[in-house]
């Protein structure tokens, strides 16, 4: 019936046949036509949105250049509102970026000359973007204006980041305080560090040639990789809880140092802390019962933890850091594993993840991807983007995190960061004292959050080679969380 239907058409269409045919090229042509415009279109849209931001954010390159001649800069702001970065015109027209803050935060920031890095360089083709009423954009083009780009404000919180600079004081290290719940990085110092208002050659020749050895340019928050010392023992002890359902009944006999292997393992200031449970090795961050613990785990299971909790990969993150890394597998000695256990041997770690880490016990077991820019406005103050907070990886189980969250409870109540101790927010971290050569000299770590049972603030502090966790990286991070509970 069907087939009768349509020989019937064909057999209709017979008749106006050459007219037909006319018509069917000028209905492929016009087919034809849609489809290349339609193409031209998305192209041009890939371009402007994709390739343009590309070739804009490309440090140095003409079209930013012509784009800086249209448009004036967009400024960047704290959360509280301070200007941390603007461009300012003189009358002869000429502009110079400035920072009020000076150095405070120029790790994050970034600098705008010799070649941007930081929000100056990923927020480059958003400052040079000016949302504003069309029809006033082309009147001031029309009079030779600059228009206004739209301006950046971002998580970091000046009294926040002034303390966390202040804590470092003198000592080289990192600082990063972060919102367990949503990522917002709420401030990150790194020192040494440079101004990057009026950088001349001068300043920066000194820079580069770094023959103090300093490394001023570089972020140690997240380009620094550190042995996280005894702050890895959050994951050892993560490693034994899930491979011992019975760790709670584990125990040691603890005399101050220990041989496993051939490996001798000696505890913090030649301190013996006795017959110790887990919780009691952790609290008093016990080199020995670490080491022994270290050496029933599996190897390659623990390897799988660590990749799982992002070590040995790049980090996904709207700026850059770089990875950490774990390399113990199953193939290892068992001779590295005492070493390991511990946060020494071959371990590296930024102070970024390490807050990350921190940041997923105090929420739960679930990691929030960490960001700095809440959103974007144009220049009426009108939201044109705002990051929503996103999830990152569940890195543990909420028991888990809750187990863990005890152990760093009791290093605050009982243990190596007593100097937290009788505050009101009630933290819990973990200390670490991390040899990083032969010398015997420590870099002093702290990782926690707090109040502990309702985290607000994590935080992850590194000072370099300034001695035990419990005595420096301790009471520079309770500098933080007293400054942050002081506002909130
Ligand atoms: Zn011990």
């Amino acid at each position: 019936m069907k087939k009768n239907l349509s020989q019937k058409g064909e057999n209709k269409a017979s008749v106006p046949q050459k007219k037909n045919s006319g018509n069917r090229e000028i209905v492929v042509l016009t087919y034809l036509m849609t489809i290349l415009l339609l193409s031209l279109a998305v192209y041009f849209g890939y371009y402007l949105t994709v390739r343009s931001s590309l070739v804009i954010n490309s440090t140095y390159n003409k079209r930013s250049e012509l784009l800086e001649n249209k448009i004036l800069r967009g400024s960047i702001y704290s959360s509280d509102g301070e200007v941390l970065a603007r461009t300012v015109s003189d009358e002869m027209g000429t502009s110079k970026r400035e920072y009020p803050f000076g150095s405070l935060f120029v790790h994050v920031l970034g600098r705008y000359t010799h070649g941007k890095t930081g929000l100056e360089l990923s927020e480059n083709f958003n400052m040079l973007r000016s949302n504003i009423n069309p029809v006033v954009k082309i009147a001031n083009e029309l009079q030779g204006k600059k228009n206004p780009g739209d301006n950046i404000f971002t998580t970091l919180d000046t009294r926040l980041q002034k303390a966390a600079a202040e804590a470092l004081g003198s000592y080289r290290g990192a600082v990063v305080a972060m919102e367990p719940d949503t990522g917002k990085i709420l401030a990150m110092v790194s020192k040494p560090d440079y101004d990057p208002d009026g950088l001349d050659a001068e300043t920066w020749d000194l820079l580069t040639a770094d023959e103090q050895g300093e490394a001023r340019l570089l972020n140690r928050a997240t380009q620094g990789v550190y042995p996280p010392g005894s702050t890895f023992k959050i994951l050892t002890a993560l490693e034994y809880m899930r491979e011992h359902k019975n760790y709670k009944k584990y125990q040691y006999d603890c005399t101050g140092n220990d041989v496993f292997g051939e490996v001798k393992i000696k505890c913090y200031g030649d301190s013996s802390h006795g017959l110790v449970d887990l919780k009691t090795s952790f609290l008093k961050s016990c080199n020995t019962s670490f080491a022994n613990i270290g050496m029933t785990l599996d190897k390659g299971k623990f390897r799988e933890l660590c990749d799982s909790f992002l070590f040995n990969t790049e980090l996904l993150l709207p700026f850059s850091c770089s990875q950490s890394s774990f390399v113990l597998d199953k193939a290892s000695k068992e001779e590295e594993l005492p070493q390991t256990a511990i946060g020494q041997g071959k371990t590296g770690i930024t102070p970024m993840h390490n807050a990350m880490i921190t940041a997923a016990i105090a929420n739960g077991g679930i990691l929030m991807k960490p960001y700095f820019v809440d959103r974007r406005e144009n220049a009426y103050g009108e939201t044109i983007s705002k990051t929503v907070p996103s999830e990152y990886a569940t890195l543990m189980t909420k028991k888990e995190a809750l187990q863990l969250t005890d152990y760093m409870k009791a290093v605050v109540e009982s243990g190596t960061a007593s100097s937290l101790k009788g505050t009101d927010y009630q933290a819990a971290g973990k200390t670490g004292s991390a040899e990083f050569d032969s010398s015997g000299k420590t870099h002093a770590w702290f990782v926690g959050f707090a109040p502990a049972d309702n985290p607000e603030i994590a935080v992850s502090v590194i000072l370099e080679e300034a001695g035990s966790g419990g005595t420096y990286a301790v009471p520079a991070a309770k500098k933080v969380l007293d400054e942050y509970f002081k506002n909130n």
